[in-house]
């Protein structure tokens, strides 16, 4: 079962990941956007990951890391994490412990409202070339084993990510560069692959 304890220790390695990496996707940030993806991450991370370990039951984690994301980051990312954590929480009851595949459905869900939110489809080069192949590999795996999903997850988001260095971008700031955005990685992807791989190693 995936219980409130997991969720915690996802939730605090994600930060950890985003607090090690944070100048790196500011970097990514810079030739292709406006140089903060790294702060914007932080400042969310910082307010979700006590939230997440105070919060009850799972669907309340979530729903403070959605909150926390919406209110504390500046930038696009943030209303964008804030509904994938917030749908995916709003899928699932007043529980502590939830099966794998009602987790990864949940997801899905989350998933599937950035999507519709951004208005973006994979090959845009945003963060849904990373989270699209994540959940479905999550989905497809969960019925086996959900360490071996969550593995499988964070590799098709890392795919999912270095896909989208020879991508045009078509949405967000990116995308005002048209073809000069080819050759420079999505930082939104590469976080999004950060969140993977996270869920992967706690759940091992
Ligand atoms: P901002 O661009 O407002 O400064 P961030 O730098 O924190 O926000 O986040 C940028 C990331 O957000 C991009 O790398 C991309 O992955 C993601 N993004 C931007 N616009 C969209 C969109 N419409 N749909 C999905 N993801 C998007
Ligand atoms: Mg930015
Ligand atoms: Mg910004």
């Amino acid at each position: 079962m995936i219980t409130t304890a997991l969720v915690s220790a996802w939730i605090a390695r994600f930060g950890e990941i985003i607090e090690d990496r944070a100048d790196y996707l500011t970097k990514l940030d810079s030739p292709i956007g406006d140089a903060d993806h790294g702060a914007n991450m932080l400042r969310g991370m910082t307010a979700a990951v006590p939230a997440a370990e105070n919060a009850p039951t799972i669907d309340a984690q979530l729903k403070a890391v959605g909150m926390a994301m919406l209110s504390k980051v500046g930038g696009t990312s943030g209303p964008l994490y804030g509904t994938l954590f917030l749908k995916a929480a709003m899928t699932l009851g007043q529980r502590a412990e939830v099966a794998p595949s009602e987790f990864a459905a949940a997801l899905r869900t989350g998933a599937d409202a950035l999507a519709f939110r951004g208005k973006a489809e994979p090959g845009d080069k945003t963060m849904v070339d990373a989270l699209a192949p994540a959940v479905a590999a999550l989905e497809s795996h969960v019925a086996e084993d959900f360490a071996a999903a969550a593995e499988a997850a964070h590799r098709a988001a890392d795919e999912g990510r270095a896909a989208t260095t020879d991508m045009v971008a078509r949405k967000g700031r990116a995308s005002y560069l048209g073809e000069r955005s080819v050759g420079h990685t999505d930082p939104g992807a590469t976080s999004a692959t950060y969140l993977f791989q996270a869920l992967a190693e706690v759940s091992r």
